[in-house]
């Protein structure tokens, strides 16, 4: 079985100029979920899943709208074009709140679940298990498992929480690496270096490193992340796609 992770995009807090911010495809057993909605990404996923009707579900990490704002779009596709039902969404309750601000309750185009800590469910042929992270606000990391291929997806958070809390055997972790070294802990952030760290106690097989501020050194993460994690790890950038498993 195996996973596909495509990258909608790969900047934190705010897009760059040539840059979404942060959302990823993930496709496995037949199943096709959007994880993360930043600005940008909507447009991207159409790209790589154009027939929008083949979206089995979306994940929102969390409340900053960089992981969020397309899903507004998607509510109004949904609703307005192809008036479908019941689509399974995955989000926080202040997220639930905002978005019922701006277009009411999310039914009936998605099914929404509010997150906790610890909660499992399952989208069509995949499994999630959702961890609170260490981050301003509810936010939730994600397991996500493709008979027996794994995805580990640590959303934004702190030094405070770290990827084995999504268990062992991660063939592939993504996570996040906004900072350069010299602010490590200024935010509850990781640096390169942090992300490497955590991804190597957790002993994930694979360190593809996410959600840079505009302007960072993506090679100087790259080799900061490396070497923190013991092996070479991946810079990630839009349009790039990691599958894992056999
Ligand atoms: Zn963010
Ligand atoms: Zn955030």
């Amino acid at each position: 079985m195996t996973l596909k992770v495509t990258v909608l995009g790969a900047t934190g807090s705010y897009p760059s100029p040539d840059g979404a911010c942060s959302g990823y495809l993930v496709e496995g057993a037949g199943t096709r979920l959007w994880l993360d909605a930043g600005s940008g990404t909507f447009a991207n996923l159409q790209r790589h899943c154009p027939d929008l009707g083949a979206l089995d579900g979306v994940i929102l990490s969390h409340a900053h709208p960089d992981h969020w704002a397309d899903v507004l779009g998607y509510q109004v596709v949904l609703r307005h074009i192809f008036k479908r039902q019941g689509v399974p969404a995955f989000g926080p309750p202040d997220l639930l709140l905002m978005l019922e601000a701006i277009h009411g309750p999310p039914g009936p185009e998605l099914d929404w679940t509010t997150v906790s800590d610890g909660l499992t469910a399952t989208v069509g042929g995949l499994g999630l298990r959702f961890s609170r992270t260490d981050h301003q606000g509810e936010t939730y990391a994600v397991r996500i498992d493709a008979d027996g291929t794994s995805l580990g997806y640590s959303a934004d958070t702190g030094t405070g929480w770290g990827l084995s809390a999504l268990g062992p055997g991660l063939d592939l972790a993504l996570c996040e690496a906004t900072l350069p070294p010299e602010e490590a802990g200024s935010i509850p952030h990781l640096t390169a270096a942090e992300a490497g760290r955590t991804a190597r106690e957790a002993g994930a097989r694979r360190l593809v490193l996410t959600h840079f501020q505009p302007g960072v050194d993506r090679e100087r993460a790259r080799a900061l992340g490396s070497e923190a994690f013991g092996a070479p790890v991946e810079v990630a950038t839009e349009g790039a796609c990691y599958e894992v498993g056999s």
